[in-house]
């Protein structure tokens, strides 16, 4: 195969890689943390996995992300299954080291991966015991199981704003900005609030753009990276296991005592509560400057946008205001149907129906990681999720194994029993 990167360093140590009862391999398509971490434990369990990656190196979506951007989850909540992220990273893990860490975390654990090589599409295999996988050039491969670790955020969501395509301004997908260089002395207006918008305002701020807005739908939940030490990432974790209203009710105490109110600069405190959010898919924004941004004026929180006139941008409020640039942080799809969509394995926003170790009915050995935006960090979660689809991948192997030699054994009998008749 064509630009292959193979990673084989450490195999020696590791254990022997069990033949499966087809001993076609298991495809982890995608190179990020959770195709990866998933590699990793169904090595360790004996599961020979090759990971498919589009790109030519692992990590290479930490790869395209802006410059400033660090962990917002702690180093040691953030690690992958067999390998600590280096104390040396330091709490707040930067890009770079992220990307350093990925590419060390497959030399680590003798990964096969293939790079340069995109999966366009799934069938079931002809005999319907394993999948077809079609990919770049033509490639047609055939593995005993699939996990699917192609990424939360696949796609730049772009929303189809009326008037966008006559719009003269500059207008880019926050997955396109790198640092506020560009934006010196400049009049921006950057759409969306969630974490990326946020970081991306107070990115502009502080590296001297003259004007920053930033266009809310819904006001959103802000939390204290940190407080006293005590990670947010903790406390995300710890709700999860409290009911609903619980949560809500703490959340609003704590913002009320860590979080000053903003109505009066334009950030009302958000009227649902903050779990409930995040089972709607929203995570609260963490705070890397944006609070202190907002109370000084230097961002100015504006209305949603509606849609855009030639050189002008028509905000929810009726006003219209024309910034140099409209950098949207609108999120991303993840454009998982013309991969798998003819499976019926999505529900009707594209979402996996099963994830983790569960696989969806009519897809045996079909596996989704990484589509769910966890309030407990999306990287812990990814480590998690390896580890129970390596081992339902191991027990779907071992069954299949024996169901395999129980189907010699009676074969041998049957044929035994016929040559002594005859
Ligand atoms: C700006 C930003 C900051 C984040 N910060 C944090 C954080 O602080 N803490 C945290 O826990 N999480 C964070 N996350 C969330 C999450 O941890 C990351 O998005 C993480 O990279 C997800 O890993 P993944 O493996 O699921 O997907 P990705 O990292 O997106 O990897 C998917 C890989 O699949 C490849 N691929 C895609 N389609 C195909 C195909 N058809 N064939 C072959 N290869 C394919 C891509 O090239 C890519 O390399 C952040 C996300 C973003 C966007």
């Amino acid at each position: 195969m064509a630009d292959s990167t193979t990673s084989r360093a450490r195999r020696a140590e590791r254990p022997a890689t069990r033949r499966p009862a087809d001993d076609r391999p298991v495809y982890v398509i995608g190179g990020g943390p959770g195709g990866l971490a998933t590699a990793a434990a169904l090595r360790a369990r004996g599961v020979r996995a090759v990971v498919l990656e589009k790109s030519d190196r692992v990590g290479d979506s930490w790869r395209a992300h802006y410059d400033r951007l660090r962990l917002h989850t702690t180093r040691r909540l953030s690690g992958l299954p067999g390998l600590a992220i280096p104390r040396s990273f330091g709490r707040w893990v930067a890009r770079d080291d992220v990307v350093r860490y990925l590419e060390k975390y497959a030399e680590h654990h003798g990964l096969e991966v293939v790079t340069g090589v995109e999966v366009s599409r799934l069938e079931r295999t002809a005999d319907d015991a394993g999948w077809l996988l079609r990919a770049t050039g033509g490639r047609e491969l055939t593995g005993s199981a699939v996990v699917i670790a192609t990424g939360h955020n696949h796609t730049p969501r772009l929303p189809d704003w009326p008037g966008r395509e006559a719009y003269t301004g500059d207008l880019l997908h926050a997955s396109a900005y790198r640092n506020p260089a560009p934006y010196a002395g400049k009049d921006v207006l950057v759409v969306g609030v969630g974490n990326t918008g946020a970081e991306i305002a107070v990115d502009l701020v502080e590296g001297g753009a003259a004007r920053v807005r930033l266009a809310v739908r819904t006001a959103p939940h802000i939390v204290r990276r940190s407080t006293a030490g005590w990670p947010a990432q903790r406390s995300g974790i710890l709700c999860r296991r409290l009911p609903l209203p619980v949560v809500d009710r703490l959340a609003r105490v704590v913002a009320r005592v860590s979080v000053p109110d903003l109505s009066a600069r334009g950030l009302p405190r958000p009227r649902t509560g903050l779990y409930s959010r995040v089972r709607q898919g929203a995570i609260p924004v963490q705070d890397v400057g944006l609070i202190d941004a907002v109370r000084a004026g230097r961002v100015e929180p504006v209305a949603a946008v509606e849609s855009f006139e030639q050189d002008k941008v028509v905000l929810a409020d009726g006003s219209r205001v024309g910034p140099d640039a409209v950098i949207a942080a609108t999120g991303y799809h993840r454009a998982l149907e013309p991969l798998l969509g003819h499976l019926g394995v999505l529900d009707d926003r594209g979402r996996p129906r099963a994830h983790g170790p569960r696989t969806a009915p009519g897809a045996p050995d079909l596996y989704f990681t990484g589509f769910t935006n966890p309030i407990s960090g999306m990287l812990r979660e990814l480590a998690r999720d390896a580890g129970r689809i390596a081992g339902a991948v191991a027990k779907a192997q071992a069954r299949a194994q024996a169901r395999a030699q129980a189907q010699a054994r009676a074969k041998a009998r049957a044929q035994a029993r016929a040559e002594a008749r005859g």
